[in-house]
């Protein structure tokens, strides 16, 4: 069995959307061997940065929330394809003919897992492919930018995806190690309740 770790590091340092400080992680240390005998960690962290998990409620008003994310899309087997070679974004036409069936969790690895800074002008899943893929009824789509989507105002991609029957959304992943192949994929959100999203630690295994 091989474990390929897909998942952002979390420190102050750290990529976010847009650059938004305020996005930035921040710790402060309720003990630390200087003030005392043991160590102890707070962390404020916004639910979108780094890798996670997002719920209907990030774009649909009244929609669900993280805790009741179904775990069986969460521990899957998945499909990831390479699509490192588009630019700007992804498209219908740009999948339609890759290998994705009814139930799958998809994987897209991009050129954005090269990129280690925040560039505003991401690899995204263009709102006719976010059509396709949920009408192609699949459980999940994991992405390896910070966001599904960019340069879409109505959020059509967002709420194509997070609409209706849910389907499973998984950003900010690191790809570049990852071969295009089939994997399983174990990634749990926190059981936060009432809440639109969940940092997550996402590994992908060989071979179980
Ligand atoms: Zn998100």
């Amino acid at each position: 069995m091989k474990i390929y770790d897909i998942s952002m590091t979390i420190n102050k340092d750290m990529q976010v959307y847009k650059n938004i400080e305020a996005k930035k992680p921040t710790v402060s240390y309720t003990s630390d061997y200087t003030k005392g005998n043991y160590f102890e960690t707070k962390i404020f962290l916004d639910t979108h940065t780094g890798t996670h998990f997002d719920a209907p409620l990030h774009m649909v008003e009244g929609g669900a929330t993280i805790e009741s994310q179904d775990l069986y899309n969460c521990i899957t087997k998945c499909k990831v394809f390479d699509l490192s070679s588009l630019k700007e974004q992804i498209t219908a036409e740009d999948i339609k003919d890759l290998d994705i069936k009814e139930n799958d969790f998809v994987i897209f690895k991009t050129q954005n897992s090269y990129e280690d800074e925040f560039n505003s002008n991401f690899v995204f899943i263009e709102k006719t492919a976010a059509k396709y893929l949920k009408d192609k009824k699949i459980k999940g789509i994991g992405v390896d930018a910070l966001s599904v989507e960019r340069s879409q105002p109505e959020h059509e991609s967002h709420i194509a995806l997070l609409g209706g029957e849910w389907t499973t959304v998984l950003e900010g992943l690191r790809l570049k190690d990852i071969k295009a192949g089939e994997y399983t994929l174990i990634a749990l959100p926190l059981k936060l309740q009432g809440i639109e999203g969940s940092p997550t630690r996402a590994v992908l295994v060989d071979n179980i």
